[in-house]
């Protein structure tokens, strides 16, 4: 059948019982649940021109397959969600893999005993490897904060080593802040690994769509009760009800087409947004992708080049590496990090975590609580750090609360 597009102003009120607000992994899986598990007429409403949130990909001038929001690489160990992405595509086993691009010479990230080697030269890495194992346990994944707070002059030479030349320049290019202000949980993502496994993930389940995840998108909204609106923003669709003028009363109603909507409403959209910023905006930070198409059938090592001490932008990728993908030439991408200040020409990609834009954030929230059928979902609408596949699991819990 293939996806269902529409446009809104041809729809009628009866048209629809429930709504969906954006068509990445959030929106899209919980469209499909609330159609096929619960029997509703969904309606996706999708602000860009194309369905897969961050995860759109498609052929660049060259027939390269390349992401355009971001090299987006699937892993997870969540069987229930590795095996519900499966019903919407074949996959292709791929393990990613990251080199810090080291004043010209590469060290393995997460830096682990291999990187260890490279720095510190075989004999002397091998055992301050063997240090790391003693201390931490063989296998550990320590966070470089946790490295740092050593007393042992060995491993304090290894923290600040690992400190200066893999954390501290990325961290200030991706984030305008050193290692020591972003939340913990950021740096932690990419521990000290005491392991030769130069994965950059260990999830048992890792891969990419064998056809791309637009495909897959166009799989998972492939479904008689859904029909997608591209290019509309729920701002337009929405009238919004509050309780009084008040500026923080909270939100008594949405109207769609001049009626109150009783069905649920599942929003993954910035909340911000919604509320058209009334206590200010939210923090995030953008990123400018600059492809590149060479005349080559490789021209990286592996998936992903992080420049952990030298350039503007954080890291280039090479999506051949990535999709397996057989041609001539190749495609890669530099993601260059921006604060993020026009929502009409920027997009919002990492929530900036702290306890005062949690505190921030909560105030939004807070404007939704009273409205029972306002579901906000996903990285954005809960402004988390998720990676895909803890929005697929939290959209299919949703889907069982709103399925029964
Ligand atoms: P999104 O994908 O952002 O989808 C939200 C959708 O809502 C968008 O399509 C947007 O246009 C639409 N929307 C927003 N506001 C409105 C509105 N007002 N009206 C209508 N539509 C609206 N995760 C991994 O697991 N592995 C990776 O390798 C990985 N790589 C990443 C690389 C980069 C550069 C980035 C930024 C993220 C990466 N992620 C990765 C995280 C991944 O992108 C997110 O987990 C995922 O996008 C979350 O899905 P979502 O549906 O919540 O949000
Ligand atoms: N990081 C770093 N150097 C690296 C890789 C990561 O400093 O070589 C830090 C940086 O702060 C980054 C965070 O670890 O923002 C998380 O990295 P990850 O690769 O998970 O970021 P994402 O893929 O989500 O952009």
């Amino acid at each position: 059948m293939g996806v269902r597009y529409c446009d809104f102003r041809e729809l009628d009120k009866g048209d629809f019982d429930a709504v969906v607000v954006g068509s990445g992994f959030a929106g899209a899986v919980a469209a499909r649940e609330l159609a096929e598990r619960g029997g509703r007429r969904v309606l996706v409403i999708e602000k860009r021109g194309h369905i897969g949130g961050n995860m759109y990909d498609e052929l660049d001038e060259a027939g390269i397959l390349v992401h355009r929001h971001g090299p987006h690489i699937f892993h997870t160990d969540d069987a229930r969600v590795f095996s519900y992405v499966r019903r919407f595509s074949d996959w292709r086993d791929y393990e990613h893999e990251v080199l810090a691009d080291w004043y010209g010479t590469y060290l393995p990230v997460p830096f682990n005993k291999n990187s260890l080697e490279v720095a510190f030269g075989k004999e002397r890495g091998a055992r301050l490897a063997r240090k790391l194992a003693d201390v931490f346990g063989d296998g550990r994944k320590v966070a470089i904060t946790e490295l740092r707070a050593q007393n042992d002059p060995e491993l304090a030479e290894v923290a600040d080593f690992v400190y200066e030349n893999v954390f501290l320049c990325y961290t200030q290019k991706q984030w305008g802040l050193t290692p020591e202000e972003v939340d913990p949980s950021v740096t932690a993502r990419v521990p000290v690994f005491v392991s030769r496994d130069n994965r950059y993930f260990q999830d048992a389940y890792q891969g990419v769509p064998a056809k791309g995840y637009t495909a897959l998108f166009e799989r998972m909204l492939d479904h008689e009760g859904i029909c997608v609106c591209l290019g509309t923003e729920a701002e337009s669709v929405f009238d919004l009800e509050f309780e009084s003028g008040e500026e923080r009363a909270p939100l008594s109603a949405i109207l769609i087409k001049d009626a109150p909507f009783e069905g649920p409403i599942v929003y993954t959209g910035p909340l911000d947004e919604l509320f058209l910023s009334r206590f200010g905006r939210l923090p995030y930070r953008s990123l400018d992708f600059v492809y590149e198409t060479h005349d080559a059938e490789f021209v990286l090592p592996c998936g992903t080049v992080n420049f952990t001490v030298t350039e503007d932008c954080t890291r280039v990728t090479e999506f051949k590496r990535l999709t397996g993908q057989r041609h001539p030439k190749t495609t890669t991408c530099k993601e260059y990090s921006r604060p993020y200040e026009d929502p009409k020409s920027q997009t919002p990609y990492y929530a900036i975590l702290s306890d005062e834009n949690r505190a921030h954030y909560e105030r939004y929230l807070a404007l939704t609580e009273k409205l029972p059928n306002f579901h906000p979902l996903g990285r954005l609408a809960e402004y988390r750090y998720y990676n895909m596949d803890v929005i697929v699991g939290r959209a299919l819990s949703l889907a069982d609360e709103l399925v029964g």
